[in-house]
């Protein structure tokens, strides 16, 4: 059996051998870990928590994996129980980015190094170090990727003369993610160009964050709105049928919007048809699929398989009073100190790469593909 010789923290709970060893051996490496991840109805947060877990595991650590089901106060819960356990270090994929300074400040006390994974924690000077990928890019890419499908730039993501205009609508995520912002930034910065010159236009009027945000990333919430603004804006008036674009920040958001335009909007379901064009985020198998058929148009890919490995390094980095390495000190400010990161980049999805950056990488196979699961 696995034998747990902890380095630090060690704790109530913990199956640690505390006579410390006749024979005067050295400490092995080891301790309990916990992993908090937000929920399973997204499936990047299982692959992540699996991911996180097993190389943990390789490396010799025990590791407690909790998912929340999108409930604060259930992850509140779990990261006190990982503490009592003993948790020698905490790995946390927050809900809402704001409501852990309870939990942080006791895991503090207890000298638990603490690594926001993905999303950053806010408000609380108890968060060492952050890894995630480079959020605002990430927006960029997909106010870029639309931007491709409607012409107005090349692969290349140089302009190619067309200048519109365009109708396109926007959403964003949720708005305790820390993450939304940036994504929505990082997307209006390419976007808002567009629209003061004229190319792109909001018809529903609805372009600022709060309005154009996601409650926890509910895909029948952006449904919903979706189906709103074309019974609003696109229904019996002349702009009947003139949606060209939606800026979608998740897949599972844009599989709701693609249902919208093609059952309410009566939208054809293929893009070559008239389907608007739909970006998204996180190539999930079902939205490959979709793009793979020509219904939804792009993604992001952010392999989850690298952001576990760095998060494993940190905090392994950690339990051998290391400092992890960070290659980003200036952009994430939790509204108490700037938590040195460690960022990582991410590529777009269109149709015609999906072999080259998903399957060829061993991210999801031909059949998962081909099957959409
Ligand atoms: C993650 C995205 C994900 C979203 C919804 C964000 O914090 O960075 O990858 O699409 O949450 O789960």
């Amino acid at each position: 059996a696995f034998t747990l010789a902890a380095c630090s923290g060690g704790g109530a709970g913990s199956e640690t051998d505390s006579t410390g060893g006749g024979d005067g051996g050295e400490m092995t490496e080891g301790g309990l870990i916990g992993v908090a991840m937000p929920t399973e109805t997204s499936e990047r947060w299982i692959a992540d928590g699996d991911a996180v877990k097993s190389g943990l595991e390789a490396a010799g650590y025990e590791v407690d994996l909790q998912f929340a089901a999108d409930d604060i106060p259930t992850q509140q819960q779990q990261i006190d129980n990982m503490i009592t356990n003993g948790a020698d270090a905490l790995i946390v994929a927050s809900i809402d980015g704001t409501t852990l300074s309870g939990q942080l400040a006791a895991a503090a006390e207890a000298g638990i190094p603490i690594i926001s994974y993905d999303r950053l924690i806010n408000e609380t000077e108890n968060v060492d170090f952050y890894v995630s990928f480079d959020n605002f890019e990430v927006g960029v890419q997909q106010a870029s990727s639309l931007l491709v499908g409607l012409g107005v730039l090349d692969k290349d993501l140089n302009e190619t003369g067309d200048e519109g205009p365009y109708n396109i609508e926007l959403f964003a995520g949720s708005p305790d993610d820390n993450n939304a912002g940036f994504f929505f930034n990082g997307a209006m910065s390419v976007l808002q160009p567009y629209i003061d010159s004229g190319v792109l236009t909001v018809p529903s009027g609805q372009t600022d964050f709060d309005t154009v945000a996601t409650l926890r990333w509910l895909q029948e919430t952006a449904q919903k709105r979706m189906e709103d603004i074309l019974t609003s804006t696109y229904t019996g008036t002349d702009l009947e049928g003139e949606l060209d674009g939606v800026l979608s920040p998740y897949d599972g958001l844009s599989r709701g919007i693609l249902n919208a335009l093609e059952f309410t909007g009566g939208y054809p379901a293929t893009i070559a048809e008239g389907m608007p064009i739909v970006t998204g985020q996180d190539a999930e198998i079902a939205s490959v699929k979709l793009i793979a058929d020509d219904v939804q148009f792009s993604t992001i890919f952010k392999d989850t398989r690298k952001l576990a490995e760095q998060s494993v390094t940190a905090a392994i980095a950690y339990l051998n009073g290391e400092e992890p390495e960070a290659n980003n000190t200036t952009d994430y400010d939790n509204g108490v100190k700037i938590v040195p990161s460690y960022l990582l980049e991410s590529d777009i999805v269109y149709a015609d790469n999906i072999q080259e950056l998903l399957i060829d990488s061993g991210y999801w196979t031909e059949d998962e593909v081909a099957s959409g699961q």
